[in-house]
């Protein structure tokens, strides 16, 4: 008999976006003529940089050669691509790492997820709420969240919500907790912290023993000088930080796939008898029991992204999400709605009107604006009464769904 892990059974049912798409059918079929807009998509649009289909090309005909095959790569991926991360990423901002520091993955999901296995179910969690859902989750299937509540809440997970009463800012908790999840620039919010603010985490978990697992996913939408683009950027960090980094937003690379995690040689987890062991020790023996690496041709299509070309590319794309994200806040703000985020991120977090519902908003969104967006009750519960919008879509539509928009909310 094969006993099941019964805390998979725990799980929510993941609704959201199926709901989402039985609302949008059945407006379309009442409304066959309406062209909706699609501002919820929460994936990027644009193509691959010709840089790194250039280079996933030439990686192609290599393999096509005995003399140039890869077969397995080695388990923390290739130097050239971790030497360009280690140069551009973090040497750059004055941050020295050592190549065994990096390791190379298929994504920043799986690492986040994963990075439980070598963690002890008996820690305590703390988020940001409302958050990208995969910490919570994968924290369930451990057995560590406890049980949910009838406010949607897990018992032995500690919300720090993040709400325009609070600025966004999500408040230290007064008591110490082994683990705590940061996500900056936020998924869904769209906020960011500044260098002083993401210290005082740092300081507190310098002071508490706390693990910071930091996902730094949208970092390659940071414009502003006092936003830190690696949390290593904060003394100290190294020593209590573990950090998620990803080419799915910077680069297209959400189908490719390809991600790092960093985990220093300085931070160090607890063992029972009080001693201490190298996290990066034990993450390293966790992806060569479990992971095979990223493909050649995928780190060669990465490091493309490194090379002046690469950047000068790149910098293209997200300039074009992020005049997205400027038209869509200014729209909105015109039409005297309440929006926050969408600088140094591609989420824009609108507050719900007349304190409607995130579902009632989004449905009222739907039929008169014609304009789909995410209700951000589906990020935790602190997103009630907000509706997230990303800023990935075609140019003409943020405009056409802002004069929508602005139609129907202008006084
Ligand atoms: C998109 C996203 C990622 C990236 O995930 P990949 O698996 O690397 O594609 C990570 N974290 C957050 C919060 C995201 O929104």
């Amino acid at each position: 008999m094969a006993l099941v892990n019964e805390n998979y059974l725990k799980l929510p049912g993941s609704y959201l976006f199926s709901d989402i798409a039985r609302e949008i059918q059945s407006f379309k079929k009442i409304n066959p003529e309406v062209r909706l807009i699609n501002l919820g998509i929460g994936d990027v649009t644009k193509p691959l940089p010709e840089v790194c289909v250039k280079a996933m090309h030439k990686a192609v005909d290599e393999m096509s050669n005995a003399a140039t095959f890869r077969g397995y790569g080695p388990g923390q991926g290739y130097d050239f691509l971790i030497n360009a991360i280690i140069r551009n990423n973090y040497q750059s901002r004055g941050v020295s790492l050592d190549k065994s520091e990096i390791f190379i993955s298929d994504g920043s999901k799986s690492d986040t997820g994963n990075f439980c296995d070598i963690l002890s179910t008996d820690n305590s969690v703390g988020l940001t709420d409302p958050i990208y859902p995969v910490y919570v989750d994968s924290n369930v299937i451990d057995g560590r969240a406890g049980d949910i509540g009838r406010d949607g809440r897990w018992s032995n997970i500690t919300y720090m919500p993040c709400t325009a009463e609070n600025n966004f800012l999500p408040r230290i908790p007064g008591h110490r907790v082994d683990i705590i999840y940061l996500c900056y620039p936020n998924n869904p919010t769209g906020t960011v912290l500044t260098r002083e603010q993401l210290k005082e985490w740092v300081d507190y978990a310098l002071a508490n023993d706390t693990l910071i697992l930091y996902d730094s996913a949208y970092e390659a939408f940071i414009r502003d000088k006092n936003i830190p683009h690696t949390i290593y950027e904060i003394k100290n960090a190294k020593k209590c930080a573990v950090e998620f980094r990803s080419f799915s937003k910077i680069a297209g690379f959400t189908g490719v796939r390809c991600a790092y995690t960093v985990v220093p040689h300085e931070v160090s987890g607890a063992l029972s008898d009080d001693s201490r062991t190298s996290l990066n020790k034990l993450w390293s023996r966790r992806q060569s029991t479990k992971f095979n690496g990223t493909s050649y041709i995928t780190q060669r299509g990465a490091e493309a992204i490194f090379t002046p070309e690469g950047k000068k590319q790149v910098r293209k794309i997200i300039d074009y999400y992020l005049e997205n994200a400027r038209i869509m806040r200014d729209g909105m703000q015109d039409a005297g709605l309440t929006v926050y985020g969408g600088v140094n991120a591609p989420y824009i977090w609108l507050k719900t009107p007349e304190g409607k519902t995130s579902w009632k908003f989004f449905e009222y969104l739907l039929h008169r604006a014609h304009v789909i967006g995410t209700p951000g009750s589906g990020f935790g519960p602190s997103g009630e009464g907000y509706l997230r919008l990303t800023a990935f879509g075609e140019r003409y539509d943020c405009i056409e769904a802002m004069e929508r928009i602005r139609r129907n909310f202008n006084r």
